[in-house]
C-alpha cells in the first residue's frame, strides 16, 4: 500500500484554518485524517478533549518531549502545542493522508525533518480582517489577544517557507483551492 502524504496546513492564528479544513476534509477522494495535537492551553467553550486537542498539563507535555513522542512541538503565546509522532506514522502507513494544522515554528521543524511534506499556508485578505477575526472569538483577555496579533504579524512573514499560499477571502474558494492542491499531490506522489 502507498504511504499517505503528510500535509502541513498552517497560517496565523485566527485566519480560519479550522473553517477551511472542515469544508474540504470529508471529501472521499482526498482520503484525509487529522492529527489531534497535544496542548497545555485551556479548552475553549465547546472544545472536546481527544477531538480538538488532547488537553494536558505542562508536566505531561514535558514528559512527552523527554520521551521523544513529538514529530514537532512549539510554544505559542504561553502554551505548548505538539504533534504526537506515533499516531501520524500509523495513519500514514495505513495509506491515509494526514493533515497537521499547526503554527509556523512547528511547520518549519516538519519541513526540516520531512522535506517531502506538502506545506500550505493560509493568509487573510488583509491584517484588519485578521484582527477582526481574532477579536471576534471573545474568549481571551486583551493581553493574549494583543500577543496573538503581534504573533500573527510575524507569522505572516514566514509564508515564503511554504510550497503553496492560499488566501482566505472566501472560505469555500480557499477550501476548493486547497483540495485541488492536495488532489494533485496525491496523483503525482509515487
Ligand atoms: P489555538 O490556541 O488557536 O487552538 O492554536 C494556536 C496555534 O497553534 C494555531 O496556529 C494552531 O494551528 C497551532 N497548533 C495547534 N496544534 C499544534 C501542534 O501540534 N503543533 C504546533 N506547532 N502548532 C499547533
Amino acid at each position: 500500500m502507498k504511504k499517505g502524504l503528510l500535509i502541513v496546513f498552517s497560517g496565523p492564528s485566527g485566519v480560519g484554518k479550522g473553517t477551511i479544513r472542515k469544508l474540504f476534509f470529508d471529501r472521499p477522494d482526498l482520503n484525509l485524517d487529522f492529527s489531534v495535537s497535544m496542548t497545555t492551553r485551556q479548552p475553549r467553550v465547546g472544545e472536546v478533549d481527544g477531538v480538538d486537542y488532547f488537553f494536558v498539563t505542562e508536566e505531561e507535555f514535558k514528559k512527552s518531549i523527554e520521551n521523544d513522542e513529538f514529530l514537532e512541538h512549539a510554544e505559542f503565546v504561553g502554551s505548548y502545542y505538539g504533534t504526537p509522532k506515533a499516531y501520524v506514522e500509523k495513519l500514514r502507513n495505513e495509506g491515509k493522508n494526514v493533515l497537521l494544522e499547526i503554527e509556523v515554528q512547528g511547520a518549519l521543524m516538519v519541513r526540516e525533518k520531512m522535506p517531502d511534506a506538502l506545506t500550505i499556508f493560509i493568509v487573510p485578505p488583509n491584517f484588519e480582517e485578521l484582527e477582526r477575526r481574532i477579536r471576534g472569538r471573545r474568549s481571551e483577555p486583551e493581553e493574549i489577544i494583543l500577543q496573538r496579533l503581534e504573533k500573527a504579524n510575524r507569522e505572516l512573514k514566514t509564508m515564503g517557507n511554504y510550497k503553496y499560499v492560499v488566501c482566505n477571502d472566501d472560505p469555500q474558494l480557499a477550501a476548493d483551492l486547497t483540495a485541488l492542491i492536495i488532489k494533485r499531490h496525491i496523483e503525482t506522489a509515487q
